[in-house]
C-alpha cells in the first residue's frame, strides 16, 4: 500500500514537531525538509517525533534552500542517521559522498528535474539502482499533463525489488501524485496545508484524504476526472468523490488540465478511465472525438459527459436536460406548468446559455435570448428560431419565467444582477445558472419580489447526478452531492456564499 508522506517546511523544531503531531494516523511518514527551516535542534526533532521520518537538506541547485556547502549537508543528514532517523533522502549526485550510513537508517536516493520531464526516465533509474538505494526516487516537472504519462508508465512497469517514488511536479502533474497510489508507488508527497507546498503541485494533506480518499485506492481503483482548462476551481472533485464515497464505489476523480483532448484520452484511457465531465474550453471538440453520441449532444454540438467502457467513448450531455429540469421543478412550484403557455427571457448567449436554450426552446411558447453581445444572441437564436434583443431592450418584456445564463452576480463580483430589479414579480420564476453564490442578488431580489427561485446548485447537481448515473448504472446519491458542492463552496469564497 503505498504510503502517504507530509513534507514539512516549518521554521523551527517546535513548528516542525508541533505540525507533525496535528497530521492524521493515515500519514505514514513525515519529510523534514531540514533545507526549510531556519533553526533545528536535531536531537530534540528525532525524538520528538510521532512516526517515521524521511530527513531532507537540499541545496537550491537540487531545489533546496539551503545554502550549506554539500560536506556540511551531508553531515547533518548522518547525524540524523545516528539518531534514528527513519530514512534520508539524497540527491543522486551527492550520494557517494555521503559514506557510511549509521544504524539501521534506509536511503532514498533521488533525482529530482524542476524544468522538463526527460524523454529517458528508465535511463535515470537504471543510474539510481546501480547505487543499491534503499528507494529509488525520480521527480520530474510536467509541463503538460502528455508529460504525465511517461511517470505512470514508469511505476506501472517496474518490477523491481527496491520501493520506487516517482510523481510529476507542477499543476499538471497532480494526477501522478493521486495515481501513485494505484500504481504501488511507495509512497506520495502532500503538503501540511494550502501554501506550504515544499515541491511544486503537491497537494495538501487534508485533500489527499477527504477529497481523493488517497487510504484507500489501490490497483483496482477506477479512474474519472474533469476534462477543463483551467481546471483549478471545479467544484466537481467535490461533488463526485463525496457520490463515489456515499455509494461506496472503488472510483477517484480528478482534475485534468488538458490543452489537447485527443492527446489526453489517447494517452490516459490505459489508466482505467471510465468517465469524464467536460467543460470550457473542450465541450465542442470532445464531441468529435467520440465513438458514439447522443442525439442532444450532436445537436447542442457539445459534450459535457463522456463514459468509456469496452465498446468505446460515448459522449452525451446532461446539462440540458438537468438545466430544463430545473425550470420545471421551479414552474410547477410557481403553477406556471404547462411550460408550452410560458414566456421565457433568457439572459445570456454563451455555453451555458446555449444548454438551457437548446433544453426549452421546444417546450416554452415564447423564447426570448437576451444578450451584451447582440451577435451572440442573434446567431443563438437564429439556430433555434427564437427571438433575441440586446440587454437595453429586456424591460421591454414581460416574461413568465427570467433565466440568467450570465456570469453576471458570480463570485466575487455577487453585488451584481443581469436583470433590473422592476422586472421581478410576484409568481413569476426565476432560475440563476450561477451556483457560486447559491443566492445571488438576483435570486435574492426575486425572493423580495414574491418570485418562485430555482439555483445554479440544483442545475449542477441535476447534470453531475446524471453522470453519476451512466457511469455506474446506480442511482446518484444527490444530498451528498448537494452538500459536497455548498461546502466547498463555503470553503472557496471565505463563507460567503451562503
Ligand atoms: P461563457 O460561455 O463565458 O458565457 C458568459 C456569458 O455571460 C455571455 O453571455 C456573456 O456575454 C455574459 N457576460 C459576461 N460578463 C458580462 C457582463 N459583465 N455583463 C453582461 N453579460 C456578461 O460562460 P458560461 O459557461 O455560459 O457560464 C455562465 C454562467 O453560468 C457562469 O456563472 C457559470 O458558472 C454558470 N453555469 C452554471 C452551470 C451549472 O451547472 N449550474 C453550468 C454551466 C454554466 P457576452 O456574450 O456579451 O460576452
Amino acid at each position: 500500500m503505498t504510503k502517504l508522506c507530509v513534507s514539512l517546511t516549518r521554521e523551527d523544531t517546535d513548528a516542525v514537531l508541533g505540525a507533525m503531531h496535528s497530521l492524521p494516523e493515515q500519514v505514514e511518514l513525515v519529510e523534514v525538509r531540514l533545507d526549510a527551516m531556519a533553526s533545528c535542534d536535531l536531537e530534540a526533532l528525532l525524538s520528538g517525533r510521532d512516526r517515521p521520518v524521511i530527513v531532507t537538506d537540499r541545496s537550491a541547485e537540487h531545489g533546496g534552500e539551503s545554502p550549506e556547502p554539500t560536506r556540511r549537508r551531508l553531515g547533518r543528514l548522518r547525524r540524523a542517521a545516528e539518531l534514528g532517523a527513519e530514512y534520508l533522502d539524497v540527491d543522486l549526485r551527492e550520494v557517494s559522498e555521503l559514506g557510511e550510513v549509521p544504524g539501521s537508517t534506509r536511503v532514498i536516493v533521488s533525482h529530482h528535474d524542476f524544468e522538463e520531464t526527460p524523454p529517458d526516465l528508465e535511463r535515470i533509474l537504471r543510474r539510481i539502482l546501480c547505487l543499491k538505494p534503499d528507494v529509488a526516487k525520480i521527480a520530474v516537472r510536467a509541463r503538460d499533463i502528455a508529460d504525465v504519462p511517461a511517470v505512470l508508465e514508469l511505476l506501472r512497469g517496474y518490477g523491481g525489488s527496491v520501493p520506487l517514488i516517482a510523481l510529476s511536479m507542477g499543476e499538471a502533474g497532480l494526477v501522478s501524485r493521486v495515481l501513485a497510489g494505484k500504481f504501488g508507488a511507495f509512497l506520495t508527497f502532500a503538503s501540511f496545508a494550502p501554501g506550504e507546498e515544499a515541491a511544486p503541485g503537491q497537494v495538501p494533506c487534508r485533500d489527499m484524504l477527504e477529497l481523493y480518499h488517497f487510504d484507500r485506492m489501490g490497483r483496482e481503483t477506477d479512474v474519472y476526472g474533469v476534462v477543463a482548462n483551467p481546471v483549478a476551481h471545479s467544484m466537481s472533485p467535490a461533488v463526485h468523490n463525496a457520490a463515489f464515497e456515499a455509494a461506496g464505489l472503488d472510483a477517484v476523480y480528478l482534475r485534468f488540465k488538458v490543452t489537447d483532448p485527443e492527446v489526453f484520452l489517447r494517452d490516459f484511457e490505459p489508466y482505467d478511465l471510465r468517465g469524464l465531465s467536460v467543460t470550457i474550453p473542450h465541450k465542442e471538440p470532445m464531441l468529435r472525438l467520440m465513438d458514439e453520441t447522443d442525439e442532444l449532444a450532436r445537436r447542442v454540438g457539445a459534450v459535457n459527459t463522456v463514459r468509456i467502457d469496452s465498446a468505446g467513448r460515448y459522449g452525451c450531455n446532461t446539462d440540458v436536460a438537468a438545466a430544463t429540469a430545473s425550470v420545471e421543478r421551479a414552474a410547477r412550484r410557481a403553477g406556471l406548468l404547462p411550460l408550452s403557455t410560458a414566456t421565457v427571457l433568457l439572459v445570456g448567449a454563451g455555453g451555458g446559455a446555449r444548454a438551457i436554450a437548446y433544453g426549452l426552446c421546444e417546450k416554452v411558447g415564447r423564447l426570448i435570448i437576451a444578450n451584451r453581445t447582440v451577435e451572440r444572441a442573434q446567431e443563438l437564436a437564429g439556430e433555434l428560431g427564437v427571438e433575441h434583443c440586446g440587454l437595453d431592450r429586456m424591460t421591454e418584456y414581460t416574461p413568465d419565467i427570467i433565466i440568467n445564463g450570465t456570469s453576471v452576480g458570480m463570485w466575487p463580483e455577487v453585488d451584481r444582477s443581469p436583470v433590473p430589479a422592476e422586472m421581478l414579480r410576484d409568481g413569476m420564476v426565476v432560475f440563476d445558472a450561477v451556483y457560486n453564490p447559491s443566492r445571488t442578488r438576483l435570486l435574492e431580489e426575486a425572493e423580495r419580489a414574491g418570485a418562485e427561485t430555482a439555483s445554479g446548485v440544483e442545475w449542477f447537481v441535476g447534470q453531475a447526478a446524471a453522470q453519476f448515473e451512466l457511469w455506474t448504472g446506480r442511482p446518484a446519491p444527490r444530498e451528498a452531492m448537494r452538500a459536497a458542492l455548498t461546502a466547498g463552496l463555503k470553503v472557496d469564497t471565505g463563507g460567503e456564499s451562503d
